[in-house]
């Protein structure tokens, strides 16, 4: 077993926890972006969110809505960013699928820069067609 994750979810590297149920785990970003930067993590090892069964993909989804709320309750942020990276071109750097939750506050330092395409309306029809037949 190579995945950092995985063993965190061992014990076998330390973590700050602030969650875990059966389906998930939840710690403290080693490298946060904001105080209270958490990770949500499936408790199987899976890459990418399409990997992980129907039943699991909800369970992180259920502990995703806990630790927010318990982040929520103990921080009170004005906002958070809840974000997933999925591949290395995306910044995905542990390949075991987790949710980033960054606590925010205006004036922060946090920014999310980029840039927006721009799309014609028949390929905004394309594209919304060729996703909706392929789910
Ligand atoms: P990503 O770029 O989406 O794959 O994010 C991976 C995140 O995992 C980064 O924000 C790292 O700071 C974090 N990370 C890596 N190793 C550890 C660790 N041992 N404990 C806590 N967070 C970690
Ligand atoms: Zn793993």
């Amino acid at each position: 077993m190579e995945c950092v994750f995985c063993k965190i979810i061992a014990g076998e590297i330390p973590s700050y926890r602030v969650y875990e149920d059966e389906g998930a785990y939840a710690f403290l970003d080693i490298n946060p972006i904001a105080r209270g930067h958490t990770l949500v993590i499936s408790r199987a090892h899976a890459s990418k969110v399409t990997e992980l069964s129907a039943q699991e993909a909800a369970g992180v989804a259920l502990a995703l809505q806990k630790v927010v709320r318990g982040v929520e309750r103990a921080l009170g942020p004005e906002g958070l960013n809840i974000f997933v990276n999925q591949g290395e071109v995306a910044g995905q750097v542990v390949p075991h699928f987790h949710i980033h939750v960054v606590p925010r506050s205006r004036g922060d330092d946090v920014r999310f820069v980029t840039p927006t395409v721009e799309l014609s309306e028949e390929e905004f029809r394309e594209l919304s067609g060729a996703i909706a037949r392929a789910i």
